[in-house]
């Protein structure tokens, strides 16, 4: 028995499609997009990895051989807060390119020229298999709920100071004392990507190198700064009481934690 659609399946599948080939990319497109399919294009990595964590994709054709980064290591990037399923397409048919993208967590591995009918199979294969991923994507900061799958972070309505009822009587906010309303917090990509690296190691020390190589890219490993001022913004956002942060925890001279 599968389980009951659930409200997000309503939608039709989202798919990026890694891919710096113009006349490849064309034609995936037109292909995903006559079957349905909402379509998100990126000619290389760090472009992908960029739109992955601006709209998360219900899965992900990658070309190996891109200008900047290796496919593989866009593979090991979007595993660290990304369980949608990933296709690899390749022109390298080694086995030794087709098993460093398996280990890197790729679903699937096809092999350029390939058979539009047989990718679109695989593709729908690939987008069943994500349906039953666990979800591992909800997080809570203080009144903070945190879903990576949307992408959605919902502050609760907090506690009413004036509003405490006496012994006996209703919790009904005092006239004039409307209680908080739950509200939706907005964060910048760059914040995103930091938040998420972070929650999805919960209780472990990140070191700076990683987050920084991770969400500016390699050759920022010394910009600590960057890190200071967005994990600063992270706090204000999220924390309760941001000076005095409770979950997301500064390392000195190490790294951030995020403590559940
Ligand atoms: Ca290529």
């Amino acid at each position: 028995m599968s389980p009951p659609a659930r409200p997000a399946a309503a939608r039709n599948p989202r798919i990026l499609i890694v891919e710096d080939e113009p006349a490849l990319l064309r034609a995936l497109q037109i292909n995903l997009r006559a079957r349905g399919y909402e379509v998100a294009a990126a000619p290389t990595g760090r472009e992908a990895l960029a739109e992955a964590t601006r709209q998360p994709p219900d899965a992900i054709l990658l070309d190996l051989g891109l200008p900047d980064l290796d496919g593989a290591e866009v593979i090991r990037e979007l595993r660290g807060w990304s369980a949608a399923p990933v296709i690899v397409i390749s022109g390298r048919a080694g086995s030794g390119d087709k098993m460093g993208a398996l280990d890197a967590g790729a679903d699937d591995y096809v092999i350029k020229p390939f058979n539009m009918a047989e990718l679109l199979a695989r593709l729908r294969a690939a987008l069943r298999h994500g349906d039953h991923a666990p979800d591992r994507a909800r997080f809570s900061i203080g009144r903070c709920e945190i879903d990576l799958t949307s992408h959605t972070i919902t502050r609760n309505a907090g506690p009413l100071p004036a509003a405490r009822p006496a012994a006996g009587q209703p919790a009904t906010p005092a006239a004039g004392q409307p209680a908080t309303p739950s509200e939706t917090v907005h964060l910048t990509p760059t914040e995103w990507r930091l938040l998420e690296i972070l929650l999805t190691s919960a209780g472990q020390l990140v070191s700076s190198d990683r987050l920084l190589t991770e969400v500016w890219g390699h050759g920022f490993e010394r910009s600590t700064h960057y890190l200071r001022f967005h994990m600063a913004r992270l706090r204000r956002k999220l924390e309760d009481d941001p000076p005095r942060p409770r979950y997301l925890l500064t390392e000195p001279g190490m790294g951030y934690r995020y403590q559940p």
